[in-house]
């Protein structure tokens, strides 16, 4: 069995930007914990779980967290064998769906921890994946956090034990059968982008032709793709990146998304002028059968594809909480749950940290866990059991009686901002997200909207002011590091 110790050994942590070994760690004055909370167990060691433990070691708890794959980052530890299907794939394999060319979809102003900013490496505002994994290794190296890691570590199951504690089933790589740890709280850190989602119904299991999940999609450069007809479904961020990449090989793309039913003639119009002319938009696919794929728009004639691409989204997982009953995930979402984070029965002993989606990701984790380890120290308090599970429940009902999608719950389009800002409130006077990266967030959706193609490579004149802003915690960031 690896030792803890030996477990965090080997990551390769990087210095880079960040300088050479530079430290600053930083634990809050607390005197004293929740009686009878001290020890905290993190699943995943991804963006979510990374800031979660440097925050609760900030509320002076015992954090451990643990990682079933060999490198801190999740979704950032980009490999071409990282998909979910992968040949390499084991319990031990990170999974993650990015693909080789990603680059990222927000500024770096914007998306770094609040006082860890992203500093000029590639030069671009929109870096590449791998820069983002040196961010995340670097954030680990600068607050000290490699202690707390147990790496190639899997946590097999999660229950309720004795005492109000937590028992986990950990099974270390290399061990043949898991052991048992108790803590107080568990943080589930575990990720939302693995489990791959597709349409219901039609008639995927028909299709003669190749298929596959964006999840799995790594290059253009692949016999799929190269020459060929291909369907791409989905007009989320990866549809949207992935139709343009499969386009520069593919003799011809159709793009299918529900939404184009929606969109007028205009709107139509600018979507296909940002595309390269052997781009065709479809609508939400009816059937599949042999290589013909049909539209439910009855207008549109059927096509016959070679390769479909499914952009189609991602299932909430939670495999180690399974025998516990203690969330529900068939539905699209985790539930039952306050204000996305907190189980009602358990309270701050079960949190799930950044399910929301369509969000400003590492600093809305930073802010979700900082009300997570306030609660766990007993800095502040959470409604009780019958109140939580009340608005959870009146929450639900007003999605469902809207008729809305029920797995659209955690979707944070329009609501994030308030969200964010009634989390820090509840945080006990927790800083707030600053009104110049919400400003930089919401110039950069619409900048993204009108220039889907080139916006990662365009600077609006009212950016700049923001920008500026950014680069000044930059400089202030690194004038402390070289204090150091
Ligand atoms: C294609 C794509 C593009 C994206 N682009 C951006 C972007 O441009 N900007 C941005 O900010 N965000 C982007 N995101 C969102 C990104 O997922 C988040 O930024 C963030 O990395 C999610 O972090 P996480 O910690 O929640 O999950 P993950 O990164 O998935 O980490 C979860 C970790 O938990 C571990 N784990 C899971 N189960 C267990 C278990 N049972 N035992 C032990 N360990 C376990 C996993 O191995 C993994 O390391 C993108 C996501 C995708 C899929």
């Amino acid at each position: 069995m690896a030792s803890r110790q030996g477990a965090s050994k080997g990551l390769g942590l990087a210095s880079g930007a960040y300088g050479r070994g530079a430290r600053m760690v930083t634990h809050a004055s607390r005197a004293s914990s929740t009686p009878g909370c001290r020890e905290v167990a993190v699943v995943g060691a991804g963006a979510a779980g990374l800031v979660a433990a440097r925050e609760l070691r900030r509320e002076n708890l015992a954090v451990t967290v643990f990682e079933r794959g060999s490198e801190v980052g999740g979704t950032w530890v980009y490999t071409a064998n990282c998909g979910s299907t992968a040949s390499s794939s084991s319990a031990y394999h990170i999974h993650s769906s990015l693909y080789e060319s990603l680059r990222v979809n927000l500024p770096k102003e914007i998306m770094g921890y609040s006082d860890f900013p992203f500093l000029e490496n590639s030069g671009s505002r929109y870096c590449g994946h791998a820069e983002v994994k040196d961010y995340l290794r670097s954030f680990v190296q600068h607050f000290d956090l490699e202690s707390m890691l147990e790496m190639n570590t899997l946590v097999e199951e999660a229950e309720p034990a004795e005492g109000g504690k937590w028992r986990l089933r950990v099974r270390p790589r290399g061990d043949q059968e898991g052991h048992d740890r108790v803590f107080d709280a568990v943080v589930v850190c575990n990720g939302h982008f693995e489990s791959p989602k597709f349409p219901q119904g039609v008639g995927r299991e028909n299709y003669s032709g190749s298929q596959l999940h964006s999840c799995d999609y790594k290059t253009s450069d692949d016999d799929r793709f190269v020459g060929k007809r291909v369907l791409v479904v989905g007009m989320g961020p990866s549809g949207d990146d992935l139709c343009r990449e499969v386009a520069e090989v593919a003799s011809k793309v159709y793009w299918s998304g529900r939404g184009f039913d929606r969109f007028d003639e205009e709107r139509l119009r600018s979507v296909r002028s940002s595309l390269r002319g052997n781009i065709i938009l479809r609508g939400n696919v009816a059937s599949v059968s042999g290589k013909v794929v049909t539209f439910e728009k009855g207008s549109e004639d059927p096509v016959e594809v070679d390769t479909i691409l499914w952009c189609t989204g991602y299932h909430y997982t939670v495999p180690f909480l399974k025998g516990s009953g203690a969330v529900q995930t068939e539905r699209g979402r985790i539930e039952p749950l306050y204000e996305h984070l907190f189980h009602p029965k358990f309270g701050p002993k079960l949190s799930f940290v950044g399910l929301g989606f369509r969000i400003l990701p590492f600093p809305f984790f930073e802010i979700q866990t900082r009300w997570v380890a306030r609660c766990l120290s007993g800095r502040c308090s959470l409604p009780t059991e019958q109140e939580m599970a009340a608005e959870a429940e009146a929450f639900y009902g007003g999605i469902e009686g809207e008729g809305a999608r029920v797995d659209m719950t955690h979707c944070m389009d329009g609501v994030q901002w308030d969200y964010l800002d009634r989390v820090a409130r509840n945080s006990g006077g927790a800083p707030k997200l600053e009104d110049w990266k919400i400003g930089l967030y919401e110039i950069n959706r619409v900048k993204k909207a009108r220039h889907p193609k080139e916006y990662r490579d365009l600077t609006l004149p009212e950016e700049v002011p923001l920008m500026e802003k950014g680069a000044a915690r930059a400089q202030s960031f690194l004038a402390q590091l070289q204090e150091l």
